[in-house]
């Protein structure tokens, strides 16, 4: 198997073309193509015939297939199921907001972290993305859009932290001048909470935004819904966010799913603006999606609201997230599985 070409940053592609006897200037050409978006070694028209056939024997020149896309009448939301070059299939999300256009990527095709509320993880982990491919999601959203995208969040299908060094190398590819020039601070990562590698995350120094699906503010119901509690329960993971701020003076983001009877307790509310007190944190609420499989229900406005007036009222500021594209499917993970079992139940 070929080595894929969008995986390389400018140095590595650097090295590999002066190794084919190419002068070192080569390398910017090849890595500005590659993050317009090229399809094809033959669209590197500065290039010459030779060296194009040379890269084409070399390396795999990735681009996702459109499989579905769908685009809710109500926000312009646009979300997209792609097939991979080896058939698997992964969904990304682009919005639309005042300050610019942002994506929303999956960083493996399924995951294993097995959390009860969430589509993704149904199936369990099938593989971790490519830095490449995880780039692509964003590259062929832009083209497919003719707009730019200025914000990224990794809050697609997939734990981000389990598929580590592909994450990091593809932040700091965005991140290129060459290349997308997207910074560190129109990032955002989103965990479920792997607490070592928050820890090894912080020694990194990014200036991401580092987003934690906190979901419960205590053990019992955290553990009911995300088996990943078991491992790293709730102390030990606010334990190391406070860590992670002191070394990067980055400001957490905790996300918060209202689960009706599970998460949207009053005393949990209560327990929450403890847990938080004293750093600077912000409380994502979200409205559970509902995923038919889990047997879990969204809260009822009124319980989301008073839970908001707790946190508020003891200093945490809390916001409850808008949901975009509701008539889309557009929280990541549902499609793909739509459309995985509309295939099989039509073989
Ligand atoms: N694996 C990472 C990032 C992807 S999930 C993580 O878990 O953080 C992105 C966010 O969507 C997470 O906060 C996740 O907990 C949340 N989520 C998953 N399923 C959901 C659902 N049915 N309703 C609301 N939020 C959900
Ligand atoms: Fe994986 Fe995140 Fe879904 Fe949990 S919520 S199963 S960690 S994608």
């Amino acid at each position: 198997m070929k080595p894929e070409i969008k995986c390389r940053n400018p140095e590595e592609l650097k090295l590999e073309l002066k190794q084919m006897g190419q002068q070192a200037f080569r390398a910017k050409q090849v890595f500005r193509w590659l993050h317009q978006g090229v399809t094809s070694f033959d669209e590197m028209t500065d290039l010459s015939k030779d060296l194009r056939t040379q890269l084409a024997e070399h390396y795999l020149l990735t681009a996702p297939e459109i499989v579905r896309k769908q685009v809710s009448k109500l926000d312009g939301t646009v979300k997209y199921l792609w097939r991979l070059h080896d058939g698997n299939l992964i969904e990304s999300v682009f919005m639309r907001y005042k300050h610019g256009n942002s994506a929303c990527v999956s960083s493996q095709v399924g995951c294993r972290m097995g959390c009860k509320f969430c589509a993704s993880g149904i199936g369990g982990l099938v593989r971790s993305l490519s830095a490449g491919e995880i780039l692509d999601q964003i590259l062929f959203m832009q083209k497919d859009t003719g707009e730019r995208i200025s914000n990224i969040v990794l809050m697609g299908t997939g734990e981000p932290l389990d598929n580590y060094d592909n994450v990091l190398k593809f932040i700091r590819l965005v991140g290129d001048p060459d290349g997308l020039n997207i910074g560190q601070r129109h990032i955002s990562l989103s965990t479920s909470g792997l607490v070592p590698m928050i820890e090894k995350l912080a020694q990194e120094k990014l200036q991401i935004t580092l987003s934690i699906s906190l979901h419960s503010p205590d053990n019992e119901s955290r553990s009911s819904t995300m088996p990943v509690n078991n491992s790293y329960p709730v102390e030990m993971l606010v334990q190391a966010c406070k860590n992670y701020f002191d070394i990067t003076g980055r400001r957490i983001s905790y996300e918060y799913a209202m689960i009706d009877g599970v998460s949207d307790r009053p005393w949990q509310a209560h327990k929450l603006a403890k847990l938080l007190k004293g750093r600077p944190a912000h409380v994502n609420m979200i409205p559970l999606n509902n995923v038919t499989e889990s047997g879990l229900r969204a809260s009822t406005r009124k319980n989301i609201l008073a839970f908001q007036k707790i946190l508020e009222n003891s200093g945490i500021t809390a916001t409850v997230r808008r949901t975009l594209g509701p008539d889309i499917d557009a929280s990541c993970g549902q499609l793909r599985r739509r459309v995985e079992s509309e295939t099989v139940g039509s073989e």
